[in-house]
Parts: structure tokens; sequence; C-alpha cells
């Protein structure tokens, strides 16, 4: 049977925010059985955010926020809100799968209909990123795993982006050593998150639908303005 899907938004403000979550709201509004865990960074959620939720909420979502600890802001973006997202799942006892959707990547709605299916940790590629654009697992003729595509850091024992990943939420209840750590180096908050969610990659999943064609997209909006015009608040 289908799964609910749980899907994770650090957000903050950016000059691209309001952009980029009005993209993001209207692909998620197709979507049924699902729930949008926005995370503010910051003390307290941005009114101005919810208020836009608010007035068409074509999507079930729930906001809320957790600061990031300064000292690593820069490094670690969106680990405090992922890991307040997952707190919130285990103290909610939500089930469904699990995914990490940035509020600023293209989401193309095949990505969801193929995570529906999710029964494992499950991996598979994002376009966008990386020397050959895409990385992340590569299949043999079979649709097993072959190796990875990846320039970053290919040591890695999961060298995959945030967006490559879906687990269900069970794994949460089982283990609650799953979340981000801040002694993790910036550059290895995926690979460190996954060893802790599964450390045998014998027990992963790769969705050859996910790899065969590319469904999101890293991507970085760039503004054309470098500030709010004064008392257009409204804008974030
Ligand atoms: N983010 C955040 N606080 C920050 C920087 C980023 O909550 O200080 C969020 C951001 O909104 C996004 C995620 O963390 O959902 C990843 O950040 P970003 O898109 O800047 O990182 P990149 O795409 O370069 O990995
Ligand atoms: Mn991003």
């Amino acid at each position: 049977s289908d799964s609910r899907l749980l899907l994770i938004t650090p957000t903050y403000e950016r000059l691209t925010r309001r952009p980029d979550l009005i993209k993001m709201k209207n692909t998620l509004g197709h979507l049924s059985d699902v729930l949008w865990i926005l995370i503010e960074d910051g003390k307290s959620i941005d009114p101005y955010t919810e208020e836009w939720l608010r007035e068409d909420p074509v999507v079930p979502f729930v906001y809320l926020a957790a600061e990031t600890h300064v000292q690593f802001n820069r490094t670690h973006r969106g680990l405090d809100q992922r890991n307040a997202a997952l707190d919130y799942i285990r103290d909610k006892k939500l089930h469904g799968v699990i995914y990490f959707a940035d509020d600023d990547n293209a989401y193309d709605l095949g990505l969801f209909k193929a995570l529906r299916g999710v029964r494992r940790l499950s991996l598979f590629d994002v376009g966008g990123i990386g020397r050959s654009g895409v990385e992340g697992p590569a299949l043999d003729k079979d649709g097993a795993f072959a190796r990875w595509v990846t320039s970053y850091a290919p040591g890695r024992r999961y060298p995959v982006d945030m967006a490559a990943f879906a687990f269900p939420s069970t794994y949460l209840f089982k283990n609650p050593d799953i979340r981000f750590k801040w002694e993790t180096h910036g550059g290895q908050m995926e690979t460190a998150f996954l060893t802790t969610v599964e450390k045998d990659p014998k027990n992963i999943d790769f969705i050859q639908e996910l790899i065969d064609h590319v469904r999101v997209f890293h991507v970085k909006t760039k503004p054309i303005r470098t500030s709010y015009p004064k008392d257009w608040a409204s804008l974030r």
C-alpha cells in the first residue's frame, strides 16, 4: 500500500525564500496524503511566511521553529531544523516516508510517486550537481548497484546529496540515535546520517525509476536584488 509522505523543509529568511516556497507549495499542492513539515531557522516562525502558508493551504503543513547554533550556520545548513522535524515525527509518532526536501530544489511529481513505495532506506540520483551534472548510485543492466557517480569526497560510505534518499519513519522509532550531529564535518552530513540509519549498504534499496530518470534537481536561486526595499517585509 502507498505511504504517506513526511517532507522536511528547513527554511530561513533570504531574498529567494518566498519565490522558492511559491514553487514548492504549488508542486506539493498536487499531492495527497502528505505532511509538509517546515522548520524556520530562528527563535520563532516568520509571521509573513505563516500568513502566506495559511491563506491557501493547498497542502497540509506544520510550521515550527528551531534556531541554528550560530557557530555552525554556514557549514551545517539546515541541521538543527531537520533534527527538530525528526523529533516532531517521533513525538507525534507519525508514520510515513521521510524525505528531506530543501526549500530551493526542483521536484518532479514523479519523485513523490516513486517515494510512496519506499519500504527501506532508499537511494537515488540528484541532478544539477557534480562534474557530470548528476550524483548518486548507478545501476548495472540487471538493476543492481554498480557504482557511485560523484565528484565530491568519493571516499564517503554514502556519497550522496541530502535530496538523494528517503526512509520509513519506523527507523526513527526503533533507533533514537538517528539524528544529524554537529561534530560531523559539514560536507559529511549525509553520509554520517545515513550510516546511523543503516550501517550495511546491503540493506538499502536503489530506486531504479529515480536513477533512470532524474526527478529532483539541486538548485541555487539567485536574487536580482541585493536587499529588500524598506517596508516590504511581506515579500518574505
Ligand atoms: N537553511 C537554514 N538556515 C541557514 C541556511 C540554510 O535553515 O542558515 C536551509 C535552507 O532554507 C535549505 C537548507 O537549509 O532548505 C539548505 O540550505 P541551502 O539551500 O543554503 O544549502 P545548499 O543548497 O547550498 O546545500
Ligand atoms: Mn539549497
